[in-house]
């Protein structure tokens, strides 16, 4: 490295294509997915899409839950709290490894299924998160303009750029993102202090039971 150290938004938002050791293979998952609803169905393809994702760009694994159910809304201080499709979680030991995705196949209020396009993109929004910690090493994975710029990046990678939305412009304060569980949400350190039980509570209603 050389140079003063960047803060990980200022890089994030500098960076608006995604790096591959090869060309990923994906389109025809990708245009599968686009064809299927079942949340089992989506959940083998969507793996298999994962898979190929990260070998071609050198990635540790990440792993795919794909929840028959709709997301849990809840509200925080009088707001919805959680309002996006899917979440990510990323498990550090000494170096981030261990992505996990987690995404809900039915929409919150109406319970109806993911339309094809929005399920695609948030497992390519979720995925994003993934390289930004494993890939950029990043320490946190902002929503910034280079973030919205390098899924489109990927998507048209895939030949599928019609499922992402158009440019994003975000403050630093809009682009923290409400999809991503930082690893100091993740683990209870030895000896150290647990996080607040909201937070436990969310983590656990969002990924099912945690480890240890
Ligand atoms: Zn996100």
């Amino acid at each position: 490295m050389t140079g003063v150290p960047r803060s990980a938004y200022e890089r994030s938002k500098g960076l608006e294509t995604v790096t591959w050791r090869h060309v990923p293979v994906g389109r025809g998952l990708a245009l599968t997915l686009l064809e299927q609803g079942a949340a089992a169905a989506r959940q083998q393809t969507g793996q298999g899409l994962l898979d190929v994702l990260d070998e071609a760009a050198g990635l540790p694994p990440c792993k795919l839950t794909v929840a028959d159910r709709p997301q849990r809304h809840r509200t925080r201080e009088g707001r919805l709290a959680l309002k996006t499709y899917g979440y990510y979680r990323i498990a550090w030991e000494s170096v981030p490894r261990r992505g996990s995705i987690r995404i809900y196949n039915l929409t919150a209020i109406r319970q109806q299924v993911l339309a094809p396009k929005v399920f695609l993109e948030t497992l390519l929004h979720e995925w994003a998160h993934h390289y930004d910690f494993t890939g950029l090493e990043l320490d946190r994975s902002p929503h910034t303009s280079g973030f919205y710029a390098r899924i489109r990046d990927l998507a048209q990678t895939l030949g599928v750029g019609f499922v992402t939305p158009p440019n994003h412009e975000l403050t630093p304060a809009r682009a923290v993102p409400d999809d991503v569980v930082t690893p100091t949400l993740d683990r209870l350190k030895p000896g150290g202090v647990a996080p607040p039980q909201w937070i436990r509570d969310q983590v656990m209603g969002l990924f099912g039971r945690t480890r240890g």
